[in-house]
């Protein structure tokens, strides 16, 4: 997760505002370097969500997302642009990532307890596993952006834009807002953000990728970004844990099964918002090795967190080199993380 470094600023002329959207919380701070209205502000915002949920919402029956999941086999729906973007931004990286990104995830994800539904906790057989497999292949997507059609190969086929969405809104809602003239904010979709401008120091924003297994709020590097977007993905906090393994909410399309390697926490900064949320996805399924050469090869903004020695660990006690602890629920949490950025991270960080 990443949040807003608060308390070494002062505190001039910030609004601050929250609400509940896409099945988690935004955040929107303006800095009030202009004279702005703020009832408008929040009316810009909130038909913005509105804008969008109505287009990606997996949980809104006539979404254009569901509208297209409950669809039959060669069943072509319209769209609006904003579905086009998005797909077409998760097909290029489902390209670039050697399919560790996919859009069609959606039946894996539920099939692992991971989705809408509730959690069903047996195991599905190598015989499920390669059976919905055959449901995630895109080659069976048409995309025809001229004319804003998706047409789908089989019935199965599910889109779920989870791992891409709220980046996406981030850079909308900051869009709507440097349009009405407000130059200064940090927009934050449930961990994924967008900033413009400077904080209430007059310096670029102050950001903080958290310590992974900690209680919220722990920082475990802070560093400073003026424009562009910023997304997280980890493994601490959406999982379950079997017999000492952990099992992710992200899902390797290749194997069908959640990663369980121990890479903790991806942030890559982008320019959009929605380009850093995708990546720090397919990035956590790549793991430590496969994501360090990805992020060379696209000279993406990286930085990672390996949980080091975490190995399985059930009941509460430590390991022998004492570095690997379970808590009370048997949890597996590391207090050594192996870190790396990537060169094009070095600029966002700040001298110590
Ligand atoms: P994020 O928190 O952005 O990493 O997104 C995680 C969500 O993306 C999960 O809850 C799933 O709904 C979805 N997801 C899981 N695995 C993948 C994958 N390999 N490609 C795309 N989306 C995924
Ligand atoms: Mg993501």
């Amino acid at each position: 997760m990443l949040s807003l470094l608060q308390g070494c600023e002062r505190d001039e002329a910030k609004i601050q505002w929250s609400g509940e959207t896409m099945g988690t919380y935004y955040r929107i701070t303006v800095i009030e370097r202009e004279a702005l209205d703020k009832d408008n502000l929040r009316q810009i915002v909130d038909t913005e969500l509105q804008r969008l949920t109505q287009i990606f919402s997996t949980y809104l029956v006539d979404s254009e997302v569901s509208r297209f999941n409950q669809r039959e086999a060669n069943a072509c729906i319209q769209v609006s642009s904003d579905f086009i973007d998005v797909l077409e931004a998760s097909l290029y990286i489902h390209d670039k990532s050697n399919g560790a990104f996919n859009p069609l995830i959606e039946p894996l994800v539920s099939r692992w307890g991971f989705g809408a539904s509730e959690r069903v906790f047996d195991f599905p057989s190598p015989d499920e596993i390669a059976s919905l497999r055959q449901s995630i292949d895109v080659s069976g997507l048409q995309v025809n952006p001229a004319v804003q059609t998706v047409c789908k190969g089989n019935a199965e086929m599910h889109l779920d834009f989870s791992a891409i969405a709220k980046g996406y809104a981030v850079d909308q809602l900051s869009r709507r807002l440097s349009e009405v003239g407000v130059n200064h904010h940090l927009v934050d979709v449930g961990g994924e953000l967008a900033v413009r401008g400077k904080n209430a120091s007059g310096v670029a924003w102050r950001l903080a990728v958290e310590q992974p297994d900690k209680q919220y709020g722990v920082a475990q590097l802070v560093f400073a970004l003026g424009d562009g977007g910023v997304a997280t993905s980890g493994d601490y906090r959406n999982y379950f844990i079997v017999e000492g393994k952990r099992y992710s909410h992200t899902i390797d399309p290749i194997s069908g099964y959640p990663v369980g390697h121990n890479l903790a926490s991806v942030t890559v900064i982008h320019d959009e918002a929605m380009v850093a949320d995708a990546w720090a996805t397919a990035l956590s399924v790549l793991g430590f090795e496969r994501a360090k050469s990805v992020a060379m090869e696209q000279q993406l903004a990286v930085y990672l967190l390996e949980r080091e020695n975490a190995s399985a660990v059930s009941g509460n006690h430590a390991d022998r080199s004492g570095d690997v602890v379970a808590n009370v629920s048997g949890d597996v949490v590391s207090l050594h993380f192996r870190e790396w950025h990537s060169p094009a991270f070095k600029r966002y960080l700040i001298e110590q």
